[in-house]
């Protein structure tokens, strides 16, 4: 069977007819929709004759063996927000399916193993990355898992038995990264950069790292009538001005770097005083570690100023970060001649969400992501939306850059 790309799009059609409604798509991880779609790929990959396995996480695992111990590892999930687009996720498998159905039809040069990760998006209980984190042995969290309830207090535990997965033993699912050679990801975009750009698809560099700050800044309330412009310490007034330089510090640093304060809390609150303090939440992400800390150094520099500007106090507290994680060389090369091979021309850009692909390699196996493009850069809603055109370059990108990671592997 030669590839047939629009034989993937009509598998997506087919699994958002079945598992989708008026208000987009419903396969929520641990759910009865959910196991349908993990039912309906378990069917469309049967006549490869790939053997079905899933591992102690509920990831689920195809296996076409091949000659070798080596395994090349295409991957996706099938699970959904609630509300959902019909391309988020499924896209990489059921194109993964069409790539499998192509390889079977040859004598494969090396096992290959397609994966529908458990739980990507987290929309039940709030964590994302479940199964994939799980197998690439970052899951840390087992004892905050155990205490995640659902909207109806049903227990993480206790939904994820109801699929075989015992949350003590996820971690088993370790196993199966072991001989993993190379791991590849298709994915939406679910952003506006390609679609700018007029270009069907892109190679993802890696994932941003992330740095997260709560800055408090601290004056004094005082009458909005009685205290006169020069005598005010208004907390307010630092946070606004940092607020509107983090627009200078993401253009200085360049390379793709975003800033973002998400909002502010301040106290008192009321019309007829002065700001006392001013609860500033801040985001800043790039994908090289050295710029992101620049970042956050300029940005700490500045507050400094503003506060002996305005006579106020400013201080800084952490609550999260991650490092940038950085896809493989080699398989960038790949994926690069793979889209220009099929399209003309590529891009490269970095990933602002995380995928079940940062997880793979983090824990060390080489790693790559391709993205194509999406209309509007919308994404977790059913107005999500890829040409036709598009969805099919990008199977056929997929493939291409299978067989050159197969042939590299080999
Ligand atoms: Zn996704």
């Amino acid at each position: 069977m030669p590839l047939d790309p629009s034989r993937a799009v009509d598998d997506l059609k087919r699994l958002r007819d079945l598992t989708g409604n008026a208000d987009g798509a419903q396969r929520v991880a641990w759910t009865e929709t959910w196991e349908q779609a993990r039912a309906f790929l378990r069917e469309a990959v049967a006549p490869t004759g790939a053997a079905e396995t899933i591992d102690e996480a509920g990831n689920q695992w195809f296996t076409l063996p091949g000659n070798s111990d080596t395994v090349l590892i295409l991957g996706g999930h099938m699970d959904s927000v609630p509300n959902g687009g019909w391309l988020d996720g499924c896209l990489n498998v059921l194109a993964g399916v069409e790539v499998l159905r192509r390889i079977a039809e040859g004598e494969p040069p090396l096992t290959v193993r397609l994966v529908s990760w458990a739980d990507e998006e987290g929309a039940r209980f709030g964590r994302s990355l479940f199964g994939s984190s799980a197998a690439a042995g970052s899951m840390r969290d087992q004892d905050e898992l155990r205490t995640l309830k659902d909207r109806d207090g049903i227990a993480l535990p206790d939904a994820l038995r109801e699929y075989g997965v015992d949350l003590d033993g996820a971690l088993a699912a370790r196993s199966q990264l072991e001989n993993a050679g190379a791991y590849l990801e298709l994915h939406i975009e679910q952003g506006p950069v390609l679609e700018s750009m007029d270009l069907p698809l892109g190679v993802v560099l890696g994932t941003f790292g992330v740095e997260r700050s709560r800055v408090t800044w601290r004056g004094q309330a005082a009458h909005a009538g009685s205290t006169p412009m020069d005598k005010r310490r208004d907390a307010l007034a630092g946070a606004a001005k940092l607020a509107l330089y983090i627009r200078d510090i993401a253009a200085e640093v360049g390379g793709g770097a975003v800033c973002t304060s998400g909002g502010v809390v301040t106290k008192p609150g009321i019309v007829t005083s002065v700001v006392e303090t001013a609860e500033q939440l801040l985001d800043q992400r790039h994908l090289n570690a050295g710029s992101l800390a620049r970042m956050l150094a300029m940005a700490q520099e500045a507050a400094e100023r503003f506060a002996a500007e305005e006579n106020i106090e400013v201080e800084w507290e952490r609550i999260w970060s991650i490092e940038p994680i950085l896809f493989d060389e080699t398989l960038i090369g790949f994926a690069d001649e793979a889209i220009r091979e099929v399209a003309g021309t590529s891009h490269k850009l970095p990933s602002g969400p995380l995928h079940d692909a940062a997880e793979v390699s983090r824990a060390g196996i080489p790693t790559v992501m391709l993205f194509v493009q999406s209309l509007r850069g919308l994404s977790h809603t059913k107005l999500e939306d890829t040409k036709e055109e598009h969805l099919r370059l990008s199977v056929e990108a997929l493939d291409r850059l299978a067989s050159k990671t197969l042939a590299w592997l080999a």
